[in-house]
């Protein structure tokens, strides 16, 4: 039986992983302090004997007996990365030195869930692995931007100078059930605000893109890149290529809702990238990877999930 770590499993993301790995029959350790995620999104898994869940911060080190590593654990959304800027970074650089550490004892196959924020705010469109980014490294949104990249570079030394089986994925905006619904985060922000009635906030003129792919597929995604062979290590991008603007997202949203919400606009967050989109060759061929949930279709599962919590 394949032995699973996933930091950051109580997340939005790493629930889904862990149901998935669950399901294909793996024993799974999910390691979280609850900073962003929450026990009642893996409460559903607690009855399977092949699931545990750990409480512990991994800027600590941490030591298990596992196969394989998928590395989650750092906030993702801006207010919650911005919250304790330091500790983010320290997420990104203790969190990956200790995961790797383990990885290399153990001789397990590590994944990190890096992100299309590498690219910064991107001069290349759509963006492909080779972009190098475009990154502010002293604003706002850097100790997440550079926290993530230094992660990067941490893997690829890991693995040139130890040897340890890498493998990076970069994640380009992902949605669906079990968003935080106060993460800020846009998706969670817009269908809150609509089921609830309230005024939809496109921050700026609304005019500028994200590509959203839904969490199914980016689970997919992840799982067939750890299951590729050692000579294919990434970075990958996993999203999906569809780009819309802000205000056509509030649109779409506030017609799936049958809402009556007004638009309002407020100011744009500092160094908030113009334009998003993922290249997606190198997935397709080496993953033969495509995602397949049409945005509509995954924002009326997402809505869905709201209206069941609000
Ligand atoms: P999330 O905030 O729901 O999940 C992150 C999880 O990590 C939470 O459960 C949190 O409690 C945990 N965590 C944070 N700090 C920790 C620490 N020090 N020790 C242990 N656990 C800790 O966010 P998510 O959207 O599920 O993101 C998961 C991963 O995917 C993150 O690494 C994120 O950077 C990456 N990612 C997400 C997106 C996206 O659109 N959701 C895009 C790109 C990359
Ligand atoms: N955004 C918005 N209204 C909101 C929340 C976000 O217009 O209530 C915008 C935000 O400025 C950004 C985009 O939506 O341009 C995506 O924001 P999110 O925080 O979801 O992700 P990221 O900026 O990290 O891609």
């Amino acid at each position: 039986m394949k032995r699973v770590l996933v930091t950051g499993g109580a997340g939005f993301i790493g629930s889904h992983l862990c149901e998935r790995l669950l399901s294909e029959g793996c024993d799974v350790l999910c390691v979280d302090n609850y900073f962003t995620g929450s026990k009642d999104n893996v409460r559903h898994l607690l009855d399977n004997h092949y699931f545990e869940v750990v409480r512990h911060d991994v800027t600590m080190p941490y030591y298990a007996e596992v196969d394989e590593i998928y590395n989650l654990a750092c906030p993702a959304s801006p207010i919650h990365y911005q919250y304790d800027p330091i500790q983010t970074m320290k997420v990104s650089m203790y969190g990956s030195m200790n995961m790797l550490g383990l990885a290399k004892r153990t001789k397990a196959k590590i994944l990190q869930a890096s992100t299309s924020e590498v690219y910064g705010d991107p001069v290349v469109h759509p963006q492909v692995e080779s972009y190098w980014g475009n990154v502010n490294p002293i604003g706002i949104r850097s100790c997440y931007d550079e926290g993530k990249r230094a992660a990067e570079t941490l893997f690829m030394d890991y693995y040139r100078q130890n040897g340890v089986k890498i493998k990076i994925i970069r994640i380009f905006n992902t949605y669906g059930p079990r968003m935080s619904k106060n993460d800020g985060r846009v998706v969670s922000n817009f269908i809150v605000q609509a089921l609830k009635g309230e005024d939809i906030t496109i921050y700026g003129d609304g005019s500028q893109t994200r590509s959203f792919q839904y969490v199914d597929d980016l689970v997919e995604g992840m799982v067939r890149m750890m299951n590729t062979g050692d000579d294919f290590i990434g970075p990958v991008n996993i999203g999906n290529p569809g780009e819309f603007t802000m205000l056509e997202l509030a649109e779409k949203i506030i017609e799936l809702t049958h809402s009556q919400s007004r638009l309002v606009f407020m100011p744009l967050p500092k160094d908030d990238p113009r334009q998003r989109k993922p290249d997606i060759t190198l997935a397709k061929e080496k993953l033969d990877w495509e995602p397949k949930v049409k945005l509509e279709e995954g924002l009326k599962r997402t809505i869905q999930y709201f209206e069941q919590i609000l």
